[in-house]
């Protein structure tokens, strides 16, 4: 399982580009350039090595030891793929790129360096391609291809970084708002309160002859408003139209009354009618917030899925600031179909939810615990190495194993569960570790199950 699924879409605009390019280029002219590829391309990563590791804002992602070495060969690979021998195929370049871009924004690379990285690498393909003595048109001809080439790639990643890294603050939102969940309904009381009395106290200020009526945009309802609710809600389109429900009332309807003796009946409707719409979607806001503050799983009370990137994008950067390592251990249950399968869902749910609270149980307050999928879940181990890791495996293995996941007309039901253990290396694309722990769970599975395993850390890609 992996983490983000894939969208099947459209070819882009960027492959038509490319097969564009590709195709109206002369296949000498291609071969030229991959030429120079097949005999260059080390000492251009070299050399773009040696100058971003100058670049104080590119040397934090470059100089951990195993995405130096990762990505030296990484990036020999991606220039091969990128001007082979063949013509290239669009479709795969995309999907290469889009990798890469995704995988930029789980780490967090800046867009700058990534650019200044392409930089490098086509200044440095200019000069092997100059070196090679050719014509005018020749030499001008195979450094557009190439450079053009490198532009789109970059393009097409950037594209990539961006959604990621719109779809990462969304989520960090998530989970603010679900850190400050506890105070929602508190806080939704308070805004309906504080609408309703402004509402009240302006009208009997109007109706009794004071002139003195504050506006709402002055009440505390308006400065909760503009202060807090609008960061709360943050990006929801309600937000603005109750911030422009505002504005009207205190523009239009409040002047309207002020102005006119006696007052209007109509009027004071109209103003009734403009704060219950605000009522209304303030009521909408709200809900939204509190089904994202509900950010657990409904079953099993773990954490949802969700969450599971930027938490472990945090755990990455606390883990290499501090140097303290953590794990992860994917928890699957055994069997658990064959639960369904005898006893029903309804029985296969209760297990779920007697495994969760072991979980929960068996771990610290600072750890997190994911339902990763069906009837498999993902603990976090903060601050934790590998051999600690394993004897807490060990207890979680035994504690499912003794304890009775469900009773049957008097009979105990007893589930086992298999583990896959991986500890953070230092790659700071937590993918890795994830695909490290899901693979030793595997292990565990095919070793025949109610056991851990731990992964050996050499992730491929
Ligand atoms: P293994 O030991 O290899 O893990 O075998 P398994 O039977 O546990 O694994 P498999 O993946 O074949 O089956 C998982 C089952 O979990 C299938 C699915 O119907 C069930 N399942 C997934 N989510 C839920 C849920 O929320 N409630 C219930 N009752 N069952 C679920
Ligand atoms: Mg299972
Ligand atoms: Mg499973």
């Amino acid at each position: 399982m992996t983490i983000d699924s894939c969208e099947v879409q459209e070819p882009s605009i960027a492959q038509k580009e490319w097969e564009n390019l590709i195709v109206q280029t002369p296949e000498h002219v291609r071969e030229t350039v991959a030429e120079v590829i097949d005999r260059h391309a080390k000492d251009c990563v070299q050399r773009f090595y040696e100058v971003l590791l100058g670049n104080a804002d590119a040397a934090p992602f470059l100089s951990n030891e195993i995405v130096d070495t990762r990505l030296r060969v990484a990036l020999v690979r991606w220039l091969k793929e990128l001007f082979s021998h063949d013509a290239p195929d669009a479709a795969n370049l995309v999907q290469t790129q889009q990798r890469i871009g995704a995988a930029h924004a789980r780490i967090q690379i800046p867009i700058h360096v990534v650019m200044h990285g392409a930089r490098l690498l086509k200044r440095k393909l200019r000069m092997f391609i100059q070196s090679l003595g050719l014509n005018g048109s020749e030499y001008s001809m195979s450094t557009a291809y190439a450079e053009d080439m490198i532009d789109i790639a970059i393009e097409v990643m950037s594209l990539e970084f961006v959604k990621g890294t719109r779809k990462e603050v969304e989520v960090n939102e998530a989970f603010r708002l679900m850190s400050l969940g506890k105070d929602i309904s508190l806080e939704r009381e308070t805004q309906r309160a504080a609408l309703l009395e402004w509402g009240q106290s302006f009208l009997l200020d109007i109706c009794y002859g004071g002139d003195s009526a504050s506006t709402l945009s002055d009440s505390a309802f308006g400065l909760w408003l503009r202060h807090k609710g609008s960061v709360l809600f943050q990006g929801a389109p309600e937000i603005d139209v109750v911030s422009k429900a505002v504005e009207h009332v205190d523009n239009e309807l409040v002047p309207a009354l002020v102005a006119k003796r006696p007052v209007s009946p109509k009027a004071i409707k109209a103003l009734q009618g403009a704060l219950e719409e605000i009522h209304y979607m303030m009521d909408q806001l709200f809900k939204t917030a509190e089904a994202v503050e509900n950010g657990r799983d409904p079953l099993t009370q773990t954490l949802s899925r969700r969450f599971l990137p930027t938490i472990l994008g945090r755990e990455v950067s606390l883990s290499l600031r501090r140097n303290v390592p953590f794990s992860v251990l994917m928890v699957d249950i055994d069997h658990f179909k064959s639960i369904n399968d005898q006893l029903g869902h309804v029985a296969g749910d209760s297990v779920l939810r007697s495994v969760a609270k072991i979980l929960l149980a068996q771990c610290r307050m600072s750890d997190f615990v994911f339902r990763y999928g069906g009837e498999e879940f993902l603990v976090l181990l903060t601050e934790t190495a590998e051999e600690k890791a394993i004897q807490i495996a060990e207890r979680i293995r035994e504690a499912i194993e003794r304890s009775s996941a469900l009773a049957v007309n008097g009979n105990d039901i007893h589930v086992t569960a298999s583990f896959g253990i991986a500890t953070f290396d230092g790659h700071p694309d937590y993918r890795y570790l994830i695909e490290d722990a899901d693979r030793a769970l595997y292990l565990a599975k095919a070793a025949g199950r109610n056991r851990w395993y731990v992964s050996k850390g050499k992730h491929t890609h």
